[in-house]
């Protein structure tokens, strides 16, 4: 019975947020959202015994009875009221509230939401500062929001042009909105502004030609060519327009209309010719596709270019005066940039490249200072909104560690743990990455703060990429933290499910203190019993989510994220931009630096001979294969076939060990552990052993057809080896066919600085090559480019900075739209404000 009722609520309050979305258009709901109110609340009446139950919901219909008949605003008004009912009904029948409005959004609770709702007063308390800060402004807020909203949120369908039958076409390219259709920014301009007479023609000239329609012709040379001619007339001589195997064309003109040519001409057995020409008719309007500087837009498919760029321009011609201006007035007059009306209607249709320049310029620092606003935002919050976990100044166990450490920190090190340590004993949650070349020292310092949380009765988090590396750490802590008396657990996908259960009884009972695991970490069912620091090693190789994945684990735990991908300033503002820095820029004593050559293939015995020297020092070599044809399989085959002819053919007295992806992982475990133990000589292998992995007698890296890795992934392989006090090389077998792999060869072999890597790499590659963007949650930027707009980057992000320290939260007046893209486009999420 109650599983009924439960279930008609759950239809009823389906198209709530759907309607507060569209913001009262009654279209939620095929035939009415007001019927479909009436009808469930009717149904529910029936169901439940409930007198409380019926009352509401008698209320809710009440409510909703005359729902057509009233302006927008009042359906607001009512939509607004409804959630207090709604609400009201659930808590009745679910025992919790429904929904809760997220700056504007309607959002469901989810069960554990409304835990921390109402039985944590701490968040509670926040949650009700917050509420009054905004409420204060509540009345102006409403108003501005669904100004614009209702602009941006309006679909597309009702331009002239679109209909039904393209917006669904359209909405494949990810234009739903008008906000979407006017930020699908060109791609790129054909200049087709030079309009010349046919007279003053020559042949490779880009003009646009405009004359009379004076010949149709069709010719087929042979059998499967059939040729459009189509030749113009401006009284100065004739043009001819040709297509290749397009029939169709023909039936668009007719002899005596008028039309614009655009595109290169060609001198072709006494004719001018343009080869298919942008083309137009000549009509009243002024011309779109020929004449002027014209948009060309990202991948259409499905959609003509000239029908995007007619909708596009009806857009413009219907919605643009209704555009907002989100950014403060103090900047667009500091910086000279254009109102976002202008800059809208140049970066599609512009009318010199002047102004191309000045309407990009207007939307490449929005971009940017959006960017940098959420992450101003986003920062400024974790620092005073979230109270994170205040540790203990007590450091015993620190102490006694340092006791055990055979070496001294660096002050680079020394340094970053002061950071660190001062972050961990604040009562504001930590959010620092801690950036450190390769070998520069960072898994001490991790350990430090493990350290430092375990001593505070917390338990501590490590998250590694790979499974090897996960397993290296695991050994390592294992080893210098048993004597301490630190229970450890290493979680890792290749647990059986007995062993897994039962770790995870124990991280959850608390009798594990640190927990050292890959992705698995992250999943569903690991749960702590009091997560007190997250560790995410090689940050690079994971995304924002995870990171949040982790620190979901625990109540605000505090979060550190180390990288050895020395990140360009540029990038780091981007990608990490609301992260607190630590930098170990200085390697521990006595480290010599890697030695690099770049060889070809023919030295490749010369090169042996140069190992078996180095092992019968004492020393040990990794030689890497790299990915063939992005095959797996191809990939092990090469590796596996490597290792099979140096262990027959070159190196008969050494043991030689395999590693690739395929191998188990208790294989792979011994292997690594032989290797460890100095019984593997010469460890052959594919990039799993690309990272953090810490062999100091280690030595040589070869690094075959090394042209096939990028700078970034050589320099992380390179710092495999000079892990010790070793002289050590790194030798790269390449015969790189293109200028760019030999630049790539020359780079390493000159710098053993991971940030001039990195920056060389930036500039060879771009930013979204250097860094898979999508994946460290940075949104992909339309209009500018972290390179060449670097210093506007700089200036967006001062300005954002600047302007959340005047305004934390954003409540003033004039900041409300701002507030409102901030949302939209870059999905910041504000805190709860509840309306009812
Ligand atoms: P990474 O920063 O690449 O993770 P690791 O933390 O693995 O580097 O450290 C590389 C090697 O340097 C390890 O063998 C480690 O024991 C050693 N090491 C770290 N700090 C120091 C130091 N201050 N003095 C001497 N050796 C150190
Ligand atoms: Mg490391």
């Amino acid at each position: 019975m109650n599983n009924k009722v439960d279930d008609i609520f759950e239809k009823l309050i389906k198209p709530i947020p759907i309607e507060v979305k569209l913001r009262g258009l009654n279209t939620s709901v095929f035939g009415g959202f007001d019927s479909y109110i009436l009808e469930w609340t009717n149904k529910l009446m029936i169901k439940t015994d409930s007198n409380e139950i019926k009352e509401i919901a008698q209320s809710l219909k009440f409510l909703f009875n005359d729902y057509k008949k009233v302006t927008i605003d009042d359906r607001q008004q009512k939509l607004r009221d409804s959630i207090k009912l709604v609400n009201q009904l659930s808590e009745r029948i679910k025992g919790v509230k429904a929904f809760k409005l997220k700056q504007n959004k309607l959002v469901k609770i989810r069960a554990e939401d409304s835990n921390l709702t109402y039985n944590n007063p701490i968040d509670q308390q926040q949650r009700n500062q917050q509420q009054d800060l905004t409420v204060s402004d509540n009345t102006e807020v409403k108003k501005v929001e669904t100004d614009s909203s209702d602009l941006w949120h309006q679909t597309i369908q009702y331009i002239k042009g679109v209909g039904e039958y393209w917006a669904k076409r359209l909405k494949k390219l990810g234009i739903e909105s008008i906000k979407d259709l006017l930020y699908y920014f060109p791609r790129d301009y054909n200049d087709w502004s030079n309009c010349q007479q046919i007279s003053r023609l020559s042949s490779g000239m880009k003009v646009t030609v405009q004359g009379r329609v004076v010949d149709i012709n069709q010719i087929q040379p042979r059998k499967g060519l059939t040729i459009i001619k189509i030749g113009i007339s401006d009284g100065t001589g004739v043009l001819y327009g040709v297509w290749f195997n397009q029939k169709y064309i023909k039936k668009g003109f007719t002899k005596g209309d008028y039309y614009l040519f655009s595109g290169e001409v060609k001198y072709s057995y006494g004719q001018f010719e343009i080869n298919n020409p942008h083309y137009e008719e000549l009509d009243s309007t002024e011309p779109l596709h020929t004449g002027k500087i014209v948009p060309v837009y990202p991948a259409t498919k499905g959609v003509s270019q000239k029908r995007l760029r007619t909708v596009i321009n009806n857009c413009l011609d219907k919605y643009l005066t209704d555009v907002p201006e989100f950014l403060p007035e103090e900047i667009l007059n500091k910086y000279d940039l254009l109102a976002i009306k202008e800059a809208l209607q140049l970066i599609h249709f512009p009318d010199s490249k002047e102004k191309l320049k000045q309407a990009r310029k207007r939307l490449a620092y929005e971009e940017l200072f959006v960017l940098q606003l959420g992450l101003a935002l986003r920062k400024k919050e974790a620092k005073t909104d979230k109270l994170g976990i205040q540790h203990l100044a007590d450091n015993e166990l620190i102490e006694k560690f340092f006791d055990l450490l055979p070496f001294e920190l660096t002050s680079a090190q020394q340094r970053a743990w002061t950071e660190i340590e001062a972050d961990m004993e604040a009562k504001e949650q930590m959010n620092r990455l801690l950036q450190g070349d390769v070998g520069a020292g960072k898994t001490v310092i991790a350990t430090l703060a493990l350290l430092k949380t375990v001593q505070s009765g917390f338990q501590g988090g490590l998250m590694a990429p790979t499974e090897i590396l996960a397993e290296q750490h695991y050994l390592g802590l294992k080893e210098e933290l048993n004597p301490l008396g630190i229970k450890l657990g290493l979680l890792v996908g290749s647990l059986t499910n007995k062993e897994k259960e039962k770790l995870l009884a124990r991280i959850k009972e608390g009798e594990i203190d640190i927990i050292i695991g890959t992705h698995a970490l992250i999943q569903e069912g690991v749960n702590f019993s009091q997560l007190g620091l997250a560790i995410i090693d090689e940050q690079h190789r994971f995304g924002v989510k995870q990171r949040a994945l982790l620190q979901e684990k625990g109540t605000n735990p505090d979060i550190l994220v180390m990288t050895a991908t020395p990140i360009p300033r540029t990038l780091a503002l981007t990608v990490y931009g609301d992260l607190d820095l630590s930098v170990i820029d200085e390697l521990p004593p006595g480290r010599k630096p890697v030695i690099t050559e770049w060889r070809t293939a023919k030295a490749r015995q010369r090169i042996y001979s140069f190992i078996r020297q180095e092992i019968e020092q004492g020393r040990q070599a990794y030689i890497v294969c790299p990915l063939v044809e992005e095959s797996e399989k191809l990939d092990i085959r090469s590796a596996t076939e490597l290792a099979e002819y140096l262990e027959e053919e070159v190196f008969p007295d050494l043991e030689i060990g395999l590693l690739h992806g395929q191998i188990k992982s208790k294989a792979k475990e011994e292997i690594m552990e032989e290797f460890r133990l100095g019984e593997v000589d010469i460890l052959v292998a594919t990039t799993v052993i690309e990272v953090g992995v810490n062999v100091p007698n280690a030595s040589i890296m070869v690094i075959e057809d090394a042209q096939r890795f990028g700078l970034a992934q050589l320099h992380q392989l390179r710092g495999r080896v000079g892990r010790g006090q070793y002289q050590s090389y790194c030798i790269l077998i390449a015969n790189p066919s293109t200028d760019e792999g030999q630049e790539r060869m020359k780079i390493m072999t000159k710098s053993n600085d991971g940030f001039v890597i990195a920056e060389e790499d930036l500039q060879l590659r771009g930013p979204g090559e250097f860094f898979g963007t999508r994946q460290h949650g940075m949104p992909d930027l339309k209009v500018a480019d972290i390179l060449r707009d670097h210093k506007l980057l700089e200036l967006a992000r001062e300005d954002a900075f600047a302007l959340v320290e005047q305004d934390q939260n954003l409540v003033q007046k004039k900041h409300q739209l701002l507030k409102q893209v901030l949302t939209e486009v870059f999905e910041y999420d504000f805190d709860l404000i509840d309306i009812s």
